[in-house]
């Protein structure tokens, strides 16, 4: 009965569920931004806090800097640019690396080249997939993974 469902994951982003100023509840008003049920106050979620500050800071320098004005990890700040719900301006050093090349950019998880090639790769796996999956008779299914296995292992 008192089991409580508390789930932890990075889309939390340290949500005020209380206000800090009257202890009332805090109510979500959209991008990152809640104003407290009793008192008006307004409190931000890390995403709202990184967001507020590249607004207003429109030329942040470095990652560092984010991290120190806000007091939001970096790890966070990287998280939301790969799920690009932030954006860094044009001129700002803030960068991530591309997962497979390094290459600097700004949002999301792999530069614009890579990013071509994972969709065609991932449509070629898709493909295959379902061709082994027509392929597969009567007990063969475990042969066919592993030799799939090995073969990205291979790779
Ligand atoms: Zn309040
Ligand atoms: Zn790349």
């Amino acid at each position: 009965m008192a089991e409580q469902n508390v789930r932890i994951s990075l889309d939390d982003y340290n949500r005020p569920l209380v206000c800090n100023v009257c202890g009332g509840r805090m109510i979500y008003k959209g991008v990152g931004e809640y104003q407290c049920e009793k008192c008006a106050n307004l409190d931000y979620d890390d995403y709202g806090k990184v967001r507020a500050y590249i607004e207003t800071h429109p030329n942040q320098r470095t990652m560092q800097d984010i991290e120190i004005h806000t007091g939001v990890p970096r790890k966070t700040i990287r998280q939301m640019l790969k799920e690009e719900r932030i954006e860094i301006a044009k001129d700002s050093t803030v960068f991530i690396q591309c997962e497979i090349c390094r290459k600097s950019i700004r949002s999301g998880r792999y530069c614009e080249e890579c990013a071509k090639k994972v969709r065609i790769q991932e449509a070629a796996q898709k493909a295959q997939k379902n061709h082994h999956k027509s392929m597969q008779g009567f007990g063969q299914h475990n042969k066919a993974q592993e030799g799939e296995k090995r073969f990205h292992r291979e790779r």
